[in-house]
Order: C-alpha cells, then sequence, then structure tokens
C-alpha cells in the first residue's frame, strides 16, 4: 500500500509526453503549448486614440478655458484601418476614432464630447479645456513588447489566451496529440442502459462519469461493452484495449475476491504493475502499470471510488502526456460551514459543495456508492485520518472542474 503522493510521483514518473504537432489557433482550445510562443511584434503596434476625438497639440490649449476658447483648424481625418499622412502642426487638429494611429506630432487626443464647431466657421473647432500631454494617447507595447512571452510551454489554450495570441497574429500552435482512453467496465452484474433491468443486474455508470472526465482533461475517450468476470474475458478485452488506444482504464474487478481478475489478467497479458493500492479512502483497491509503453488503470468498481481514483491518479498522467504544466486538480480555500468528520484510519476525500461566499460542507451521504450525493458536489476536501476538521476551519477544495 502506497501513500496517494508515492502513488501520483511513480504514475507521473512513467509518463512519456505524447508528439507535438502543429495545431490551427481555432482547433487549440484545451491543448497545451508545447513550446512558448513569442510575440512577433508590439502589442499595439503603434501610438493611437483611446477615444473619438481630435489629436492635437497639448501646448496650443495651454490657454483654453470656457471663457476664452481655443479655435484649432481641422486638418484631415486619421480612420480607423489608415493613416493621416500629414502631421499636426501648432494651430491644427486632425480628426480620430477609437484605435487610430496617433498622427505626426500629435501629444494628445480630446475627447469629441468637449469640441464645439466654431459658429460661421466650415474647419474650425473649439477647445474648452486645457490637456494633460499624452491624455487619451495608448502607447505602442503598452500591451506586449515584441519578444515577450504570450504562453509558457506547458499551459493551457485558453480563450483568454487564444484572444492574446491572435491578437498577436499567430495562426497555429504547437501542441502535443491528445491521449486515446479506452474504458472497460468489469462485473458480470452489469447492464447497459436501454432494457428493462435484470435481476440482480444494475445499470453500468462508470464508463460515461470517467469518459466524460477524461474528454474534459483533453483526451479522446472509447469505451468497450462491459465484461463478467471471468479471466479470459478480461485478458482479451484488455488486449483489445491496448491495441487502439495510449491509456487502458478498467473500473471494477480489482478488489481481493475470487472474481476480481483485473491485475491478474494484467500480468499475464504483459503488463507490469507499479502501484498496488493506495491509502485512501474511497478508493484503496486501485492498481498503476504499463504495458509497451502504454499505462494501465485499473481502478475500483464503486463508483465513487472510480471517479476520485480517476481524478487524483488518472487525471493528471492525461495532463502530463499532452504536456500540461499543471497536472494537480484546481485549488480552491473555503472556510468550512459545517465539521467534515473522517473516524477511520485512512485519509479521506470527502465530497462537497461550494457556495458562491466561499463556504464549503459535506455534499451529503460519503459511502463509496453513493452518487447522488457526490453528483450534488462541487470538489473534494482531503480530511486526515482520525481527525474532524471544525466548522470555521480554512480547506482547500479539489474541485472538480
Ligand atoms: P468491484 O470493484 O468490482 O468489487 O465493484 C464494487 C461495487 O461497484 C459493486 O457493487 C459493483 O456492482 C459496483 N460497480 C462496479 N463496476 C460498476 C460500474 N461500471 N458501474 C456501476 N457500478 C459498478
Ligand atoms: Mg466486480
Amino acid at each position: 500500500m502506497q501513500t496517494l503522493e508515492e502513488a501520483l510521483d511513480k504514475i507521473l514518473d512513467a509518463v512519456r509526453p505524447l508528439p507535438v504537432y502543429w495545431e490551427a489557433l481555432d482547433e487549440a482550445c484545451g491543448r497545451f503549448a508545447a513550446a512558448k510562443v513569442l510575440s512577433p511584434l508590439n502589442l499595439p503596434p503603434a501610438d493611437n486614440s483611446s477615444v473619438d476625438g481630435y489629436a492635437v497639440r497639448a501646448a496650443d490649449l495651454a490657454a483654453a478655458s470656457a471663457a476664452s476658447p481655443v479655435a484649432l483648424s481641422l486638418a484631415g481625418y486619421s480612420p480607423a484601418g489608415g493613416t493621416f499622412l500629414g502631421a499636426v502642426e501648432s494651430g491644427v487638429c486632425v480628426r480620430v476614432f477609437t484605435g487610430s494611429e496617433l498622427p505626426r506630432g500629435a501629444d494628445a487626443i480630446v475627447m469629441q464630447e468637449d469640441v464645439k464647431p466654431e459658429p460661421g466657421s466650415a474647419r474650425n473647432l473649439l477647445f474648452v479645456d486645457t490637456i494633460r500631454q499624452w491624455e487619451n494617447v495608448r502607447f505602442v507595447g503598452d500591451d506586449v513588447k515584441q519578444n515577450d512571452i504570450l504562453i509558457e510551454t506547458g499551459e493551457k489554450f485558453t480563450a483568454c489566451r487564444l484572444g492574446l495570441l491572435a491578437a498577436a497574429g499567430i495562426s497555429r500552435a504547437s501542441c502535443r496529440r491528445p491521449p486515446e482512453v479506452v474504458l472497460v467496465a468489469t462485473g458480470s452484474e452489469l447492464q447497459e442502459a436501454g432494457q428493462p433491468l435484470q435481476p440482480g443486474a444494475i445499470y453500468e455508470s462508470n464508463r460515461l462519469m470517467l469518459s466524460v472526465m477524461a474528454q474534459q482533461a483533453g483526451a479522446i475517450a472509447t469505451t468497450l461493452p462491459p465484461i463478467s468476470d471471468d479471466l479470459e474475458v478480461t485478458k482479451s478485452a484488455l488486449k483489445q484495449a491496448f491495441a487502439h488506444s495510449d491509456v487502458v482504464v478498467t473500473t471494477g474487478g480489482v478488489s481481493v475476491g475470487e472474481m476480481d481478475w483485473v491485475r491478474t489478467a494484467f500480468t499475464e497479458i504483459g503488463g507490469q504493475l507499479e502501484v498496488s493500492n493506495v491509502a485512501m479512502k474511497p478508493g484503496k483497491p486501485f492498481a498503476f502499470g504499463h504495458r509497451e509503453g502504454k499505462l494501465f488503470f485499473g481502478l475500483p468498481g464503486n463508483p465513487v471510488s472510480a471517479l476520485v481514483t480517476f481524478f487524483l491518479l488518472a487525471r493528471p498522467a492525461l495532463l502530463r502526456l499532452q504536456g500540461a504544466r499543471d497536472v494537480l486538480p484546481p485549488r480552491h480555500l473555503a472556510t468550512l460551514a459545517g465539521a467534515l468528520e473522517n473516524p477511520g484510519g485512512r485519509r479521506h476525500f470527502m465530497r462537497v459543495t461550494l457556495d458562491p461566499d466561499g463556504r464549503a460542507r459535506s455534499a451529503g451521504k460519503q459511502a463509496s456508492h453513493i452518487l447522488s450525493a457526490t453528483a450534488r458536489s462541487h470538489g473534494l476536501v482531503d480530511v486526515p485520518p482520525n481527525t474532524t476538521l471544525p466548522a470555521g476551519a480554512v480547506v482547500r477544495v479539489l474541485r472538480w472542474d
């Protein structure tokens, strides 16, 4: 039996990140940067206006006031997407719009709301206030300097990061191939949905839950039909799963009962076990190994145990295969609204709900077959053995998302 941390170290040590390929930026969401990306240019690329208004020389308006406005003559336009070819000399102004390049010679932009046409003049505008130099001007490189890092190796392409890369004119990025995961559910009692439940059977639910979690972690998940508790059947299902995947995940049959064939089947087809059982609840029965460079996770059958072991031990491996830098679950500090009690001798990852004010409370019954409370929960709190975490304690919630 190993600690969770020992098991995770072994698992991550066994991971070899998948090959790199170039991906179009609009397909890269959720992938991870295989190399850092530097900005090829400054952002903004030139000094420009942050408002609709008039580009001026601030010194021209040093004496302007409502009582004695200063008149400047309109020398032209600097439209968005164009450039004003002349220069703003003393005594003139140029019409600009938000994002227009700052015309040469100008050093401030007066908002159009603060400018009036001069009565009786076709070209002159009246300025009724002074302006500070560089007011309403956005400077070249304000946001990003040429060669600044836009995304670091291992960071995820999120909506916001993709926006930044697009703004720098980047259209493709290097990523790692998504891992192919095959899910196998073992258990002679398992029945697929669609038919009335047979005596002694239960509907199979682990494959869907885990395949969604795998996909949310960037993997491509496929499932095989549930298999019965039989050594030969398990061996042939595992062989089939290994033939078409980078990672094989089984649920059930990994405990110590005489119908639990998964470990035996895995080693008999040439797999090498690296981790057997982890000192945590839910999820003590657990196996990790590899076969011909592919990873194997034998998860317990109880749905909550399967979910928690997948989340804490398999998901990090899926992320590392894609070259992700951060492979641990997202964490969120919260204050306990009620005590969390773990009278047992193993650390207990208890399901909790989080409210918008950052308070966490038990999601309900904590046994490893209780899916209803798990369905309500937002994440897990790691409660040490023989420990009660009291109401008011600040805890770290490992969020599902
Ligand atoms: P096992 O780990 O095979 O001993 O299974 C533990 C418990 O989980 C048993 O009550 C099984 O019926 C249940 N179980 C196993 N696999 C699944 C599954 N894929 N979907 C739902 N329940 C399962
Ligand atoms: Mg079973």
